[in-house]
């Protein structure tokens, strides 16, 4: 393998940084019978009146064996949106720095890094909604820290080829993010699989979308030991907090929930399939390996407004590069799915 110097990229003041030690750090081990006077807590128990761990180390622990890696190589956050935010704040220099983003993507990459102050040099993907990989090398100097690969990819649905990443993950000394949010409802193998054969790698799922736990906001980022520990320096101790530890605990055992709504969700989007392409005025469907559909329509703007007196909401993509005149649709339950579909029918006239 190629060497990465991780510590190379690390922002400076973050690499002098120690991790900031919270009360609850060192003695978060349950079963001893300790007096915990040492964060300025309320002392009557109500069930939530102590901090949560920090580490997350139950969840973690669960996490870990699920994934078949280390707890080392896993970093908790708000959502996968802090996870991402954390990188920037880790990696990017403001004002100096630059990714590098495929669009059409995931509207957060852009958002971070207008926040962060780091130039987003953008490469469209290709037709086929897969990565121009020379125009992404061509791309990269010696301040370009990271590049998001969104793979199944929001908003087009496909997955991105491994050939291409992998040349990414080779030929690109900084770090590769891939965000899986979706990569539950697909058939191919997660990049995790793959953290010991990249040092530059960092893998993104999140409890919201398979999982069925947007409002629980839990990420996680998968990476390296190195590339974790530069992280948990900079987060904040309390990030996970401790309803969404329970939640997250109760959810991982639930596995044949999941696997259920799994199979519900991809024949249902089957069956949309079908449907909406005998629709005159859709002109093509894109492959998805996602819960949700990108369809081509004669007028987007138009349809997503008729669809609005229906009470139906869907996305209006139209506006993103190579997705004119297209609408983002979730894979909802068969009730939803009938009233979507008897409305584009009853607008095909
Ligand atoms: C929905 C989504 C997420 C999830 O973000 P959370 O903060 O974990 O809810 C991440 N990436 C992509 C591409 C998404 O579509």
């Amino acid at each position: 393998m190629r060497e990465v110097d991780i510590n190379k990229l690390v922002r400076p003041n973050v690499l002098k940084m120690e991790p900031y030690s919270s009360a609850r750090d060192e003695f978060s081990k349950t079963g001893e019978q300790l007096t915990f006077l040492d964060a300025n807590e309320n002392p009557f128990d109500n069930g939530w009146n102590r901090y949560p761990d920090p580490r997350q180390r139950l969840l973690k622990s669960e996490i870990a064996a699920l994934k078949a890696i280390s707890e080392d190589n896993i970093l908790l956050g708000n959502g996968s949106d802090e996870v991402l935010d954390l990188l920037f704040r880790a990696f990017c220099e403001p004002g100096k720095d630059n990714i590098i983003t495929l669009p059409p993507t995931y509207g957060m990459y852009n958002v971070l890094a207008n926040t962060n102050d780091i130039a987003n040099r953008e490469v469209l993907l290709n037709r086929d909604f897969q990565i121009r990989t020379d125009a992404v090398l061509a791309e990269i100097d010696q301040n370009t820290k990271l590049i998001f690969v969104c793979s199944p990819n929001n908003p087009t649905g496909n997955i991105i080829s491994e050939t291409a990443i992998r040349r990414l993950l080779d030929e690109f000394k900084g770090i590769v993010v891939i965000d899986e949010a979706y990569i539950d409802f697909a058939e191919s193998e997660s990049w995790v699989k793959k953290l010991n054969d990249f040092k530059n790698l960092i893998v993104l799922q999140t409890f919201s979308k398979a999982y069925g736990m947007a409002s629980i906001r839990l990420g996680m980022g998968f990476a390296s030991e190195e590339i974790i520990a530069i992280l948990n320096k900079i987060k904040p101790p309390y990030n996970v907090n401790g309803h969404t530890q329970e939640k997250a605990l109760e959810t991982l055992k639930e596995n044949e929930v999941l696997n259920k709504q799994l199979s519900y969700i991809k024949e249902n989007k089957e069956v949309l399939v079908k449907v909406l392409l005998q629709v005159s005025f859709v002109a093509k469907i894109y492959p998805s390996d996602a819960n949700f559909l990108l369809i081509k329509v004669d007028d987007a703007d138009k349809r997503y407004n008729q669809l609005l007196e229906f009470g139906i909401v869907v996305r209006n993509r139209s506006n993103q590069p190579l997705c004119e005149n297209t609408l983002r649709i979730t894979v909802g339950t068969a009730e939803e799915n009938n009233r979507l579909i008897k409305a584009f029918q009853k607008l095909d006239v």
